[in-house]
């Protein structure tokens, strides 16, 4: 006796969103073998004469049971590593990539807007497209800086749901001041989230928002590990007051962060001033290596205060010159089609000295 009655199933495209069919897959090229600059890793893994210390610590990890759902060694740690004030809260994630989404699901309704100044880190659109929100990207003046009439003008028109601003910016690497941040956060409407991805890598004379711009009630502060050496974690932590977070929290999948990050982490942190010295000597090189490309007779570098570099092509396009590199081996990343701003632009990740070395080699035969 058969109950149910058959029916033709539905074709993804009479059942996926419109929103998301529309959407491309996030690209990761195949780097196998090619000196890989194209995506903020560190050049360095774990110190060498750490390994023992960390294997160490995974060594008994109880792989049969759920990590922590609080993982609060991890918050713990991080509290102290960076001297998070006891007022705001925590929320972890699995990259900040998450919590992206995390906040988005949390205030998607149809026709609300998410705001960024462009070009910046591509995840914001793809995040918002993928939960039904409307995106608007308000351009960056020409050199990179906040563009203070036309924000103003965005949000008015629009009253954001989110902002989000990252500083430093991916991918010019240039910072908007904490007076912009301020005057931002006042004039909006809704949450302002300041990603700070590459906060590590500003410097000593740039204070943290922890302490000033994290105090106003719509504000929520982003970091990561992932571009200090540890992007094969996946821990992203987001700051803010409770009010905020505890709703966040709500939606948060309980075990996001597994047992082996929670415990590579707690370590990490540990050995945080380890860190902090190739931290130190990336940003050598960073400058370094400024310098040099902005001799370059065809190319315009941007100062940067993340650990990778803004390069135009004055002559060339970009496309060959990102070819050139590529036939020499180095794989660095082509954002020349990302945004009007970025024509001619390339965005190079810091390497170890030789392979900046190789870098120049290559780019000197183009010069
Ligand atoms: C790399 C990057 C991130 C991604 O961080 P994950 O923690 O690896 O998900 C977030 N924001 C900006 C601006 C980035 O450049």
């Amino acid at each position: 006796m058969i109950f149910f009655t058959e029916v033709h199933p539905a074709k993804p495209h009479d059942l996926i969103r419109p929103a998301i069919r529309a959407m491309t897959t996030y690209a990761v090229p195949d780097a196998t073998g090619l000196i890989k600059l194209d995506a903020m890793e560190s050049p360095y893994g774990v110190p060498a004469d750490l390994q023992a210390a960390w294997l160490d610590a995974l060594r008994d990890t109880p792989l049969n049971r759920y990590p922590d759902p609080q993982g609060l060694a991890v918050k713990q740690q991080l509290r102290t590593a960076f001297a998070i004030p006891d007022d705001l809260d925590i929320l972890l994630g699995n990259g900040s990539d998450e919590l992206i989404l995390l906040i988005l699901m949390a205030v998607a309704e149809p026709g609300r807007v998410v705001l960024a100044p462009e070009p910046t880190f591509v995840m914001y659109r793809h995040i918002a497209q993928a939960v039904g929100m409307t995106y608007v990207g308000v351009p960056l003046d020409d050199q990179f800086g906040l563009n203070h009439k036309a924000t103003q003008e965005a949000i008015t028109h629009h009253q954001p749901a989110v902002i989000f601003i990252a500083s430093p910016n991916n991918p010019t690497g240039r910072c908007v001041t904490d007076t912009e941040l301020e005057a931002v956060s006042r004039a909006a409407p809704g949450l302002v989230v300041i990603d700070e991805a590459y906060f590590a890598f500003k410097g000593e004379t740039h204070g943290s928002v922890l302490d000033s711009i994290a105090q106003l009630p719509n504000v929520l502060v982003m970091r990561t590990l992932s571009k200090l050496g540890l992007a094969g974690l996946r821990l992203g932590w987001l700051m803010g007051p409770a009010a905020w977070l505890t709703e966040l929290e709500k939606i948060r999948l309980p075990y996001n962060i597994n047992v082996l990050t929670q415990r590579s982490t707690a370590f990490a942190l540990h050995h945080y001033a380890r860190l902090k010295e190739q931290i130190r000597q990336i940003c050598e090189m960073r400058d370094g290596l400024y310098h040099a490309l902005d001799q370059l007779p065809s190319f315009t570098a941007y100062p940067s205060l993340a650990n990778f570099l803004l390069l135009r092509s004055r002559i060339r396009p970009a496309d060959a010159v990102f070819q050139r590199l590529l036939s020499n081996g180095i794989l660095v990343k082509n954002v020349s089609h990302h945004h009007p701003l970025l024509e001619g632009c390339l965005r190079i990740t810091v390497g170890t000295p030789q392979e900046n070395q190789a870098l120049l080699r290559a780019l000197h035969s183009l010069a």
